[in-house]
């Protein structure tokens, strides 16, 4: 890493929380990867809370100053639950529910920015030596062209967490000539594969002709320039091949396999989000059981759906969906006194018990129709590579994952529910030395690239601009 400058991140949330016993750090993958970092160079936070009149300038365990951006209520509703959620995400994520084009909505995510920039670039005018200003998510969008026409010199970096979507969709934005301007006015801008980078490249060529592209680097009609990256954003792998061998992991999994004795376990792991293709997941094991009599009262797919979102229609109406259909398998495949084949929690669950529910799986379904990276993924290779497991990881091919993991996991089209059905057969015929072989690789790519190489690649991205191409 080279000497860094201070870094100001800016995200819709501040990494912390409020309970019964104050606030407190959260536990999220950023900001336990920008820990090292702004323990060295230091620097701030800039989000929104629901209590930013309360929130404290520290918290313990972050060596950051946090600066919470005051929203209201009509405005969040506008730009987050709305334009945010039911315009951008649908849209991002090819379509799979209809994007909401509104102009009210529109009007709330342009306050909701410039409030964002109103904060940060004070904060950025008081911090000396002069600092980065690293930029996240589609709910910043515009934010950098906003901090630009503020700061003209300022180093910003910006990262986009989901897909970037061809073309074609973009167009179908009233407003995708002020998006796209707003992010090529940083430095740098980030996606997690070469694929969404690419989108974005054909997206600028299509909409904004008088932009230069020439590989990865676009020059603006005034001469400055902008590189677009593609860095994988990953997990702390180390601290999770330890969160795996811990006592605590240890203990829940020996309940989970007393629980789970004699049985195939399948194991599903997703926000409640229709992006995640639960729905059609369950439509393959349905499939499954209804092909295979013999595997009934031996197989088990757990998944557990932590709730997401619940202020927005589409999101109450798949909980629906999902537990309508859950309980429709478990009518026609529970025999009298015996155990249902699908285990349904609608929670999150406990760190050590989502570890040893990775441990204790033997095919682990990450079967989004469409997701930027999917960490989930990531999470279980790692903790069955670390505990020497066989468990078999089957991956759609319509998530970011799915280009570093290469052919070790089993790849699927979750649009194709028999197809899927029939390699989760499959996977339960996998020879063992093969299983092995494979989480030993797939454990071997997330080590090498974990999260804190992300943030360096990200960080270096942002602070040496299209130079450092
Ligand atoms: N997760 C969690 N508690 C749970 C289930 C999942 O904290 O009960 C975490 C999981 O460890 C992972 C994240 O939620 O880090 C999901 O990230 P992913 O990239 O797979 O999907 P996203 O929700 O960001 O779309």
């Amino acid at each position: 890493m080279s000497a860094r400058r201070p870094l100001i991140v800016v995200a819709n949330r501040l990494p912390v929380s409020q309970g019964d016993d104050g606030w407190t750090a959260s536990a999220g993958g950023l900001v336990t990867a920008l820990r090292p970092v702004m323990d060295e160079v230091g620097g701030a936070w800039i989000g929104w809370d629901d209590n930013a009149n309360s929130v404290p300038t520290r918290v313990d365990g972050l060596g950051c100053d946090l600066h919470a951006v005051k929203l209201s209520r009509a405005v969040v509703r506008g730009y987050y639950h709305g334009f945010a959620n039911r315009t951008l995400w649908p849209l991002f994520h090819d379509l799979l529910a209809r994007p909401v084009i509104d102009r009210d909505l529109w009007d709330s995510y342009l306050t909701a920015n410039e409030a964002f920039a109103e904060v940060t670039a004070k904060v950025a005018a008081d911090t000396d030596p002069a600092p980065t200003i690293w930029v996240q998510d589609y709910h910043l969008l515009l934010l950098p062209g906003m901090l630009r026409d503020r700061l003209p010199d300022a180093r910003i970096g910006f990262f986009l967490h989901i897909p970037f979507p061809p073309p074609e969709l973009i167009a179908r934005l009233p407003w995708r000539d002020q998006l796209l301007s707003g992010m090529l006015a940083a430095d740098s801008v980030g996606f997690h594969t070469s694929r969404f980078r690419d989108n974005f490249l054909r997206s600028v060529a299509r909409v904004k002709p008088d932009v230069q592209i020439d590989g990865d680097v676009l020059t603006m009609p005034d001469g400055r320039q902008v590189r677009a990256v593609a860095h994988p954003i990953s997990i702390d792998a180390a601290g999770f091949a330890e969160l795996a061998r811990s006592e605590q992991t240890e203990a829940e999994l020996a309940d989970l396999r007393t629980q789970f004795q004699g049985r195939h376990v399948f194991l599903g792991v997703d926000r409640l989000d229709y992006t995640k293709g639960i729905r059609h997941r369950l439509d393959s094991i349905e499939q499954l059981l209804d092909r295979r009599p013999d595997l009934r009262g031996r197989f088990t797919f757990v998944q557990i759906a932590v709730p997401s979102r619940d202020d927005v229609k589409e999101y109450r109406q798949l909980r629906t969906q999902v537990e309508t259909e859950v309980g429709r398998i478990n009518g026609l495949f529970t025999e009298p006194g015996q155990d249902v084949p699908v285990h349904y929690l609608f929670r999150a669950v406990p760190r050590e018990a989502l570890a040893a529910y990775y441990r204790l799986a033997d095919v682990m379904c990450v079967t989004p129709l469409k997701d930027g990276m999917n960490l989930v993924a990531k999470e279980f290779v790692t903790v069955q590579a670390a505990t020497d497991g066989d468990g078999v990881l089957l991956l759609s091919e319509f998530c970011g994952a799915e280009i570093e993991f290469g052919n070790d996991p089993v790849r699927c089209n979750p649009f194709d529910v028999e197809g899927t059905s029939l390699l989760m057969e499959s996977a339960l015929h996998l020879d063992l030395a093969d299983r092995r072989a494979r989480i030993q690789r797939l454990g071997a790519v997330v080590r090498e690239q974990d999260v804190y190489r992300w943030v360096t690649d990200q960080l270096d991205a942002a602070e040496q601009g299209p130079e450092g191409s």
